[in-house]
């Protein structure tokens, strides 16, 4: 029911901050309701951050965030004072649709028992059941009673189809969302893909929050910034002539990205926001965020911009 993810790139920060970005996070959505809640985080405890994203570790838990912490805590091989330069967490709160509330249930859901990709989901997928067969059948196994987990193997499979090495982590994601039927916020995470983000969504919501000290480059993203100060300017968004955009820090430096199903989760972290529409695929790869959209059809797009939320 709640979708939480945080992407620090070239933005050190400890185990133990990453996972209390993703608990606060967590716990901002909690007022939607959930019976369960997840994170899954990179497992490594190395020196660097891309041999450390070599694993993935999943966390899942029924019931509040509460035992989700608590569970985290009782972890033995997880040293909390390891930094990362470079680090995706993503985090979920469950309201069971497909399966009831276990541990196993919970999201994140993953392609395999080595965790290659996990995903997070919002949303009810109408034709898992197909999908779900089609996947046994090709010799993927099934470990909960979800819609989600078909996701998980189906991102898994188009990776494992793939007609080159250098395929995006976007592609595969597209793909994925061309064979689901429903309603769907997703964010994935891949040991394949490290410090990499992919966002979609069709029918549930979801937005990106952008926090970065430096001067940020758009390529067709309309920014709505507020100017410093009591000088509330506004701007209107500028008519987009192409729906594909990107944004990125110039230069490489410093950005986090989160990813929220509602704006009250990022509001404490950053006032630039983007509303996802729906076939959007946000995809941050080297610290740039690109947004595609998918399906095109005729008439305009509302403009996407980054809005200016205002701080409570
Ligand atoms: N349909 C999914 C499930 O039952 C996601 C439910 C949700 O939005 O939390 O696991």
């Amino acid at each position: 029911c709640g979708i939480f993810a945080y992407l620090n790139y070239h933005v050190p920060r400890t185990r133990k901050e990453i996972l209390e970005i993703l608990l606060k996070g967590l716990r901002r959505l909690e007022y939607r309701g959930y019976d369960s809640a997840g994170v899954g985080i990179d497992s490594g405890n190395g020196k660097d951050w891309e041999s450390n994203a070599k694993g993935i570790t999943l966390i899942k838990q029924r019931g509040k965030v509460k035992a989700l912490d608590e569970e985290i805590h009782k972890q033995q091989n997880i040293d909390l004072d390891v930094e990362f330069d470079v680090h995706l967490g993503i985090a979920h709160t469950r309201w069971a649709t497909h399966g009831e509330p276990s541990p196993v249930n919970s999201h994140p859901h993953r392609s395999d028992k080595d965790n290659e990709f996990i995903v997070i989901h919002n949303g009810i997928i109408t034709n898992y059941k197909d999908l779900k067969k089609f996947l046994e059948s090709k010799g993927y196994e099934f470990e909960s009673e979800t819609d989600t987990e078909s996701i998980a193997k189906l991102v898994k499979y188009m990776y494992d189809n793939r007609e080159n090495d250098d395929i995006s982590f976007a592609t595969l994601v597209e793909r994925v969302t061309q064979q689901l039927e429903g309603a769907f916020a997703l964010v994935f995470k891949s040991v394949h893909y490290p410090g990499e983000a992919v966002g979609t969504r069709r029918g549930s919501p979801l937005l990106m929050g952008v926090r970065s000290d430096h001067k940020l480059s758009t390529d067709h993203i309309p920014v709505l910034y507020r100017s410093s100060g009591k000088d509330k300017k506004s701007c209107s968004a500028l008519p987009r002539k192409d729906q594909d955009t990107s944004l990125f820090p110039v230069d490489e430096k410093a950005v986090e990205y989160y990813f929220a199903s509602d704006a009250s989760a990022v509001i404490e972290h950053t006032n630039r926001v983007i509303f996802l529409e729906d076939d959007d695929v946000a995809a941050v790869m080297d610290g740039r965020l690109s947004i595609h959209r998918i399906k095109r059809t005729a008439g305009d797009y509302p403009a996407r911009a980054i809005q200016t939320l205002q701080m409570e």
